[in-house]
């Protein structure tokens, strides 16, 4: 479990300054040793790597956030000889790649964000406008390689969700979220009760209690930037959870 901290502007002192493209990750990257690495240089931004970021006509979500994140992420100290490419970024925890694309948002192009959503309840269009630096993030004290989790009555052996689960599951997750689930969590589980890792089949016919406690294990867990945010439409007062759309913030207009 972590400590959660909103995302401010770091005291330059520090081992995080954005003044020295010098970030911290919230969970890091682990070596062959299982040492953990959090910190990453990064680069400063251009256009070539914006159009990476908006890249639709070849790639998914997933496989452009790596492209661009390979070419953002300058260096990883401690790391020299890991080549800093696609499936580098690929390997990142989800929470790990939000927040390089929330402080580089902030670096270069500011702090403030406007988005424009659509009230599920009454149709409107509403304004949302935040600060990057509001949202709250929560940080690893030590990422693990794999977690054992007692769930339902079993003992799971599981690890965390990266950017290749990601792009294994998102287009599945915009036409059936139960079914990306199931795909996700027989990636994720590599042992339950000693039988090994379960296939999808198996998952699927699991008790929807363990399933639902699998999911919340996984929400406790995960690191990074908190994305969910709750406003009130203006228009109808109706209550909207809505989940931040990293992938289309990026440009200063929103
Ligand atoms: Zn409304």
């Amino acid at each position: 479990m972590g400590m959660t901290e909103n995302l401010p502007l770091p005291d330059e002192a520090g081992q995080e300054s954005l003044a020295g493209r010098r970030l911290l990750l919230p969970a890091g990257v682990l070596d062959a040793h299982g040492r953990v690495h959090r910190e990453v240089r990064v680069r400063e931004l251009t256009g070539a790597d914006e159009e990476a970021l908006f890249e639709r006509a070849t790639a998914s979500g997933a496989r452009r956030v790596n492209t661009f994140l390979a070419r953002a992420i300058e260096s990883v100290p401690g790391l020299e000889d890991t080549p800093i490419d696609e499936a580098f970024a690929a390997g990142l925890q989800l929470g790990d790649r939000d927040y390089l694309l929330l402080r580089l948002r902030q670096m270069d192009l500011g702090d403030a964000v406007h988005q424009v959503v659509r009230c599920p309840a009454c149709g409107a269009k509403v304004d949302v406008d935040l600060l990057i630096s509001e949202l709250p993030v929560r940080r690893l004290e030590q990422p693990r390689a794999s977690y054992e989790a007692q769930l339902g009555g079993s003992t799971l052996r599981l690890r965390l969700p990266d950017g290749e689960d990601q792009a294994a599951v998102e287009d599945l997750a915009m036409a059936n979220p139960a079914a990306a689930n199931t795909r996700l969590f027989a990636r994720l589980v590599q042992d339950i009760d000693g039988r090994g890792a379960p296939t999808e089949s198996e998952v699927r016919a699991w008790p929807a209690a363990l399933r639902a406690q699998l999911s919340a294990w996984l929400a406790a867990h995960l690191s990074g930037p908190d994305l969910f945010l709750d406003l009130g439409c203006p228009h109808c007062k109706a209550a909207m959870s809505y989940a931040f759309d990293l992938n289309a913030f990026f440009l200063p207009s929103g």
